[in-house]
């Protein structure tokens, strides 16, 4: 390297130059604007490997770093676990980054004259050079190929992992003579040299340049390299699976095209003609809403408006999750909690008429117990005599309501869930469905702030919509949901099949009696339920009561107006839920049973 002269200082003076013009904008570091610049930044975030929740720090190097714009495009976009250092050999740019970000590390060096000791402060696991090497201001294109081999010459045995740099692309209309044009064959040949086989070049993003990855190892091979053990793995009680960012994709590209992002957007339309033609019902029938909680509250408002003094109660079971109280008290109702039929494990419209409370009652609020669904013709007729308005909590029951909507769907409406945790989920997401398309328009007004058409408030109301990207996880989900329902039967049967080997398929409660999404094992007692849950957990098995011990026993609702609830005191603690997920394995099943059958010593 030249002992008297640096030649890249010219480059220097000249990125200087537009820093001190533009200030610290895309235009003061050269860049043309600020939406390429990022887009350079994720290009050179494309090339670490570890996803951004890795369990070590990232140590990482920005050599030539500038005012530091980088390191907020990292914190904003990675996030994760990140030791930044940012080098640069300008002492204008590095006051600008450390005013910035003074918790960061800024060195100035030139790294063709620091000491080999100096450049031990750029030792990283992955390198970035973003701009260093794409102006070559009045260097001859052979003093810029010469500054880029020996610069990196330098930093490559100080990476561990990789490193990227852009160059222009000699591909393009006509180059310019103040910027560095290389060919992909003399960037691969020379990076051969320092890395092997390990390279990537992209030229996949838009701009007249490319970028090149150079690895120390194979992808993957890192992990095998990694100084901590796996985790410990546990099994938990539900692990969710949603669609893949891939498969979401082409619907979020949808919605970058509409630019609507809620009410009542593109997607959601989608989503609900979709639906309703799944379930076999009429347009109109699914209104989808940004919860299961909120479908309740729609259905609420939409078909008994908020509780009147003179019918303050809302009668529903005490064995539900904490959701369904929490819609009926949102509406202004007072809870009443009753008990679930020992048989059925539901509230039948059947224990109803005589109840003394029956004058107070201005809802009902019947669940499906586990997706258990409820079948529509007798709470029907309940409203029809009664004339008590009646919303179904089937949070849990859309496969009953895909295979047999006759049954499960009439004109009262059904909310259902569209929570991770559910057979069919989007995140967060719910429905509502009914026969009666008006409720189902009352309900989505009810859902946005009471406006229909007009921006005319009309009724008690709320905001429950879903959003369009909620939407296109929901939309994902359905092109790929049978399958994840059949993998899920899948594991209920295989539990079975599992408790019949030990002959405990008495005590087997799962699909296709209850949504797929649970398997529950029916114990004795709490004690032997509390015994069970302690020896699966030493051997890191997972295992919960989804509903806890019913609602009444919640701190919140301990003082709830109730009737004596026999049977659910002595369901709710011994429907014990087991671990499901789409893909747990059979060699899990069998451990999770064998523990369970050592506990009932079977
Ligand atoms: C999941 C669930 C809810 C709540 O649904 P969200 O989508 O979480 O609001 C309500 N009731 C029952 C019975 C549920 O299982």
């Amino acid at each position: 390297m030249s002992e008297t002269l640096s030649p890249y200082l010219s480059i220097l003076d000249y990125y200087d130059g537009h820093l001190r013009r533009h200030g610290d904008t895309a235009a003061g570091a050269a860049w043309p604007n600020d939406q390429d610049r990022a887009r350079r930044f994720e290009v050179m975030m494309g090339l670490f490997r570890e996803p951004a929740d890795t369990s070590q720090p990232l140590v990482i190097c920005d050599l030539a770093c500038g005012t530091g714009e980088f390191l907020r495009h990292l914190r904003d976009h990675r996030g994760g676990d990140i030791r930044y250092i940012g080098a640069d050999l300008s002492a204008l740019a590095l006051s600008h980054a450390r005013r910035k970000f003074p918790d960061a590390e800024w060195v100035e060096i030139d790294v063709l004259k620091a000491t080999d000791e100096q450049l031990e402060s750029l030792r990283c696991d992955y390198l970035v050079a973003n701009g260093l090497f794409t102006v070559r201001h009045d260097l001859s294109r052979e003093a810029m190929w010469s500054f880029l081999t020996s610069t990196l010459d330098r930093l490559w045995p100080l990476v561990r992992r990789g490193l990227a740099f852009n160059v222009m692309s000699s591909i393009v209309d006509w180059q310019r003579d103040d910027l560095f044009h290389c060919s992909y064959d003399e960037i691969a040949g020379y990076l051969h040299q320092l890395a092997g086989r390990h390279l990537q070049i992209r030229a996949d993003y838009g701009l007249y340049e490319f970028t090149a990855y150079a690895y120390k190892t194979l992808p993957g091979s890192h992990k095998l390299a990694s100084p901590h053990p796996a985790p410990p793995s546990v099994i938990p009680a539900f692990r969710p699976q949603l669609p893949m960012a891939d498969a979401i994709l082409p619907y979020l590209r949808q919605i970058d095209q509409n630019r609507w992002y809620s009410n009542q957007g593109p997607l959601v339309m989608t989503l609900q003609r979709r639906l309703t033609e799944a379930m076999q019902l009429k347009s109109g029938a699914a209104a989808v809403t940004s919860s299961g909680t909120s479908a309740l509250v729609g259905g609420i408002l939409a078909c008994a408006g908020r509780a009147h003094p003179d019918r303050p109660y809302a009668l529903c079971p005490s064995y539900t999750f904490v959701g369904t109280i929490s819609a009926l008290e949102h509406c202004g109702y007072i809870p009443y909690l009753v008990d679930i039929d020992e048989q059925s494990m539901l509230l039948e419209a059947s224990a109803l008429p005589e109840h003394p409370m029956l004058s107070q009652v201005g809802l009902v609020m019947p669940v499906a117990t586990y997706g258990k669904p409820v079948a529509v013709a007798p709470w029907q007729d309940f409203k029809r005599s009664c004339d008590i308005p009646v919303v179904i909590d089937g949070a849990a029951a859309f496969e009953a309501m895909i295979d047999d909507s006759a049954r499960y769907c009439g004109n009262i409406p059904v909310a259902l869930s569209f929570h991770a945790t559910k057979i069919f989920g989007c995140g967060e997401g719910g429905c509502l469905v009914t026969t009666d398309i008006e409720i189902t328009a009352k309900a989505v007004q009810a859902l946005n702030f009471g406006f229909l058409a007009t921006r005319e408030c009309q009724m008690a109301n709320t905001n429950g919509k879903i959003s369009e990207y909620h939407a296109a996880v929901a939309l994902a989900e359905l092109d790929a949901w049978r399958a994840k329902r059949a993998a899920f039967i899948e594991v209920a049967d295989c539990y079975r099949q599992a408790f019949q080997r030990v002959g405990l398929d008495s005590s087997f409660v799962g699909s296709p009696v209850i949504a797929s999404n649970y398997v529950l094992y029916r114990t004795v007692d709490h004690d032997q339920t509390l015994h069970m849950q302690r020896e699966l957990l030493a051997r890191k098995i997972e295992s919960r009561l989804w509903y806890g011990l019913g609602v009444h026993h919640q701190p919140y609702y301990r003082a709830a107006a109730r009737d004596e609830l026999p049977v659910s005191e002595d369901l709710a603690p011994r429907l014990l839920g087991l671990p499901v997920a789409a893909d747990l394995p059979a060699s899990a099943i069998d451990r999770i049973v064998d523990v369970i059958k050592s506990c009932v010593g079977a």
